[in-house]
Parts: structure tokens; C-alpha cells; sequence
């Protein structure tokens, strides 16, 4: 039904947490790791007076390092394998073993408004937990072990463009881990703080490389930060894990832009698979009230609550910035993946590892329960 629109960030009260992340960086017991979402490295910056657009992946590692955190890693290594998750429970649906369309659930605004108004899609919602919350998962479990350290020790921050991934690390269901897995959420604007209170000149830094092994990605992974990209990294998934074919080209312009409702026709071996990408959360409900009077028809959509997705999220510099600044973020992070050598979640290296060594494949038990969530009605808005 139609229904008020309420922004997801807005409604949550922005709680910040740079003490909690101080106080662990302090202790020494503490083995504090950080995810760094797709979208910062395009955006903070502007925080240190650069242009939009300008790609700042290198320095913004080396601040970090200079905060003091024990591991810089990327939630992009997680974007690829919500790829993996996500592309095989595709797969899955348009066999016909579940609910069609499927909808991206990454974004905790999106999936929240859904929980509040549109309670009859939640089976159609991805059960892949977002990057942010299957990274934190991960490290206190896959990488705690790996590295032999006490889950009970490792403090796991992340640094994301919004107030609703704040939510979302609160939610009673994310502790699959035994353990609350992201412990801290600081927005783009908070760690850009915490850098001034430093004193670290950033505009003079040097570049460092995310660590190793939970910091691998490729540019499927980057392109998670706009709108179009979840959707484009999964068709180049899902074409060459169905039709054993490369992908004839990598660039998917058709979902690309800053339009609103962008939709498209992808062959996936015999089937015409219909894809749509929304981003804003009149936007969504619009093209849910459609789905709805059975007016259109897809088979998977990309829902992202800010408008230009986690680019222009509310915890980016100065949030209530154009839809230009926006499509200068999202160019910086396509130029970014065209600059990977690697482009398709499924080639990573270390994601095809982690399977190998530790979650068997896409959909295994361990997979099921350790990067699967559930979705639960809530009150009218
Ligand atoms: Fe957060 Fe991105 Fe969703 Fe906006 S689109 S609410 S920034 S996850």
C-alpha cells in the first residue's frame, strides 16, 4: 500500500561513536579491525578540501594506520562475496524455488522502510546480510581464526557513509559470530574527525594498500558505492556463472545514470532476465505500488534509500549536496573499477580462498549460517 516516506537516516537519532573507538585504539588488549565502505574513497576528501570525485583510497589507508588500527580492510572483499551469496540465490529464484522478484537487501535503510511498510515483500527481500555485517561476521570468526586471535578481543569498527548501518550493527540478529559483530560504526564525516583531532595532515599523505586478505577486491566490489552498481556486479556474475561464457563487455551502461528507475533485459542463458535498479525511497515505493497493481514486472531490483545510493548517503560531507556532486562520486568509483585488473566478484582471489578454506560454497550450510539474515514486520511508520 502507499505509505509516508520516511528518510532512513533522518528517523535515527546519529549516535556517534568516535569515544568507544578512541578508547579501543587505546587498549592495548584490544585487536581493533576496520572495514572501509566503497563509497568513502570517493567522498572524504572533500572533508580535506579537495574536488568531489578525487579518489583519496591510498591516503585514507595510511590516516588510518596512523590512527592506529590494527587492520585496514575493505568492505569491498565483502561486496564480492554478497555477490556470491546474493547471484546464487538468484539463480536459485528463477529456478523457481522462491519468490520472484528478488530485491538487493545491502542497504539497512531500504530493508528497514520494507520491514515497516511493505511487510508483504520481505520473503523477497535477499536474505545475504549486507557487506558491512558479513565482514564483521568474518572477522571474528573466519579471520579470527586464521590469525589465531581470540574473537573475545577483536573490536571491529566500520567506517560508512550513514547513520542506518548504525541501526543495522544494533540489530538483535547480528551476532552469528557469538559475539556482537560490528562493536563500532563511524560515518564518513566521524572518521574524517577523528583524522582533524589527530592533526594528520591528510592532503600530505602518502599511499598505503588495504591489508591483505580481507582487504582483496575487485572492481565489482568498488562499484557497490552508487547506485547501478550491486546490480551490475551481479549480472557480471551471474552471466558467466550460468552461461559458462565471458561477458561479452564489462561497462553495463543500461543500468548506469542517476535517473531515478533505470530498468533492462539481460539473456542469461535462454531466460530474458528483467533487472531494475531504484534508488530514493519515493522512488521504491513507487516502483513497489506498480509490482503491486501488476503493472511491471521484474526479476531482480536494486533498491538503494539515498538518492544516487551510498554516494550521496547522509553520513557523506556535506549531505544535502547536488545530484552533480553525487554522479562525480559514482564517475570516480566506474574509473576506479575500470583501473582493476580484476572486475568480477567470482575472479577475486581471496573470496574464491575463503570458499576453499573455510565456507565450502555459495548457499552452504556455514555460508547460510554465518552471511544470512531474516527480516522481521514492524509498525506502521
Ligand atoms: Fe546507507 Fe547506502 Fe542505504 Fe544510504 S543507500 S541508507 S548510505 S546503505
Amino acid at each position: 500500500g502507499q505509505c509516508a516516506v520516511v528518510c532512513p537516516v533522518g528517523a535515527i537519532t546519529e549516535v556517534s561513536e568516535i569515544s568507544d573507538v578512541w578508547d579501543a585504539l587505546e587498549d592495548e588488549d584490544q585487536h581493533v579491525v576496520v572495514q572501509v565502505a566503497p563509497a568513502i574513497q570517493a567522498s572524504i576528501g572533500e572533508e580535506f578540501g579537495m574536488e568531489p570525485g578525487t579518489i583519496v583510497t591510498g591516503k585514507l589507508v595510511t590516516a588510518l594506520q596512523e590512527l592506529g588500527f590494527d587492520k585496514i580492510f575493505s568492505t569491498e572483499f565483502t561486496a564480492d562475496l554478497t555477490i556470491m551469496e546474493e547471484g546464487n540465490e538468484l539463480l536459485k529464484r528463477i529456478k523457481g524455488q522462491k519468490k520472484l522478484p528478488q530485491f538487493t537487501s545491502c542497504c539497512p535503510g531500504w530493508v528497514k522502510f520494507c520491514e515497516h511498510n511493505y511487510p508483504e515483500y520481505l520473503d523477497n527481500l535477499s536474505t545475504a546480510k549486507s557487506p558491512q555485517q558479513m565482514f564483521s561476521t568474518l572477522a571474528k570468526t573466519y579471520y579470527a581464526e586464521q590469525e589465531d586471535i581470540d574473537p573475545e578481543d577483536i573490536f571491529t569498527v566500520s567506517v560508512m557513509p550513514c547513520t542506518a548501518k548504525k541501526f543495522e550493527k544494533n540489530r538483535e540478529e547480528m551476532a552469528d559470530s557469538g559475539h556482537q559483530d560490528t562493536d563500532a560504526v563511524l560515518t564518513t564525516r566521524e572518521a574524517a574527525r577523528m583524522i582533524k583531532e589527530m592533526g594528520i595532515q591528510f592532503h600530505k599523505l602518502t599511499d598505503s594498500k588495504y591489508d591483505k586478505m580481507m582487504g582483496a577486491h575487485t572492481g565489482a566490489g568498488t562499484i557497490f558505492g552508487t547506485t547501478g552498481g550491486v546490480m551490475e556486479a551481479a549480472l557480471r556474475t551471474a552471466y558467466e556463472v550460468l552461461t559458462d561464457d565471458e561477458l561479452p563487455r564489462l561497462d553495463l551502461t543500461e543500468v548506469r545514470g542517476m535517473d531515478g528507475i533505470r530498468d533492462a533485459n539481460v539473456q542469461l542463458n535462454g531466460d530474458n532476465v528483467k533487472v531494475a535498479v531504484v534508488h530514493g525511497l519515493k522512488n521504491a515505493a513507487d516502483l513497489l505500488d506498480k509490482i503491486e497493481a501488476g503493472e511491471i514486472e521484474y526479476d531482480f531490483v536494486e533498491v538503494m534509500a539515498c538518492p544516487g545510493g551510498c554516494i550521496g548517503g547522509g553520513g557523506q560531507p556535506f549531505a544535502s549536496t547536488t545530484m552533480d556532486v553525487k554522479a562525480k562520486r559514482a564517475e570516480a568509483l566506474y574509473q576506479t573499477d575500470k583501473a582493476n585488473t580484476i572486475r568480477k566478484s567470482h575472479e577475486n582471489p581471496q573470496i574464491i580462498k575463503l570458499y576453499e578454506d573455510y565456507l565450502g560454497e555459495p548457499l552452504s550450510s556455514d555460508s547460510h549460517h554465518l552471511l544470512h539474515t531474516s527480516y522481521q514486520e514492524r509498525s506502521k511508520n
